[in-house]
């Protein structure tokens, strides 16, 4: 329901939940983040409300300068922590606004190798998918793009990998997503009001956009996986 990704000069995780906290309007019954500390890629994630989750944190921090947020409004499986994104498999993980209408022919897909499920959500299908496609040799992007090219529905992802701290890719078919720009910092949000406490520079990607984001670049892909400009718009800061 609500995205938020960071790739910070700080730690990110209290910036995620205040981001998130800006999306609370939308709804939601769970929430979560995953940052990537030390290389290495760990979520928390909890039922309810977002104060349940900053407790969580509390209890067990979580460090790293990169990092993604959701909060969930369930639409395929129940609202629990195994479902609350971030969803992760193995190298990969990913929060998703939206339904992947092709997910249970994607599940049976995966299912013929041999692949396990954990959660009974649309959503694992594309960690999963991700996952698959690097084990065969592709780099993070190159598969990140072969998985979302099999993506049927509508959809906002944001994807992170273990080992690349500097490296976050978004999508955006049916569900808004934007790019915001940062002072060697570079955000995702599924809405500008998430990333406005952050930045006032914002791209909002087009149907079919795929971006590309480091701390210093960002690259936008359109549906025919040409490389585009889209306009940075500037926003009103409401703080
Ligand atoms: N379909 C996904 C799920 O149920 C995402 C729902 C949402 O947009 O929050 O987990």
């Amino acid at each position: 329901c609500g995205i938020v990704g960071i790739l910070g000069q700080h730690e990110v995780a209290p910036t995620l939940v205040e981001a998130l906290k800006r999306l609370e309007y939308r709804g939601y019954d769970s929430a979560g983040i995953a940052t990537i500390d030390a290389g290495k890629l760990d979520r928390r994630r909890a039922v309810g409300k977002l104060v349940n989750l900053s407790d969580l944190l509390v209890h067990e921090p979580l460090a790293g300068k990169s990092g993604i947020g959701h909060t969930r409004w369930a639409t395929h499986g129940a609202p629990s922590v195994t479902n609350a994104h971030p969803h992760q498999a193995g190298p990969v993980a990913v929060v998703h606004n939206g339904i992947i209408e092709n997910f249970r022919e994607l599940r049976a897909e995966l299912s013929k190798d041999g692949v396990e499920f954990v959660t009974e959500t649309d959503t694992e299908t594309v960690v999963l998918l991700t996952q698959k496609y690097m084990a065969e040799g592709l780099g993070p992007v190159d598969a990140a793009t072969k998985t979302i090219a099999r993506l049927h529905g509508a959809f906002a992802l944001a994807f992170l990998f273990d080992g690349e701290d500097d490296l976050m890719i978004g999508a955006r078919k049916g569900a808004p997503l934007a790019v915001g720009y940062g002072d060697n910092e570079m955000y995702l949000g599924s809405d500008a009001i998430a990333l406005s406490p952050m930045t006032d520079r914002v791209t909002y990607l087009e149907e079919g956009d795929r971006a590309v984001l480091t701390r210093t670049s960002v690259k936008i892909y359109d549906a025919n996986d040409a490389p585009v400009d889209r306009v940075v718009k500037k926003i009103s800061l409401d703080t």
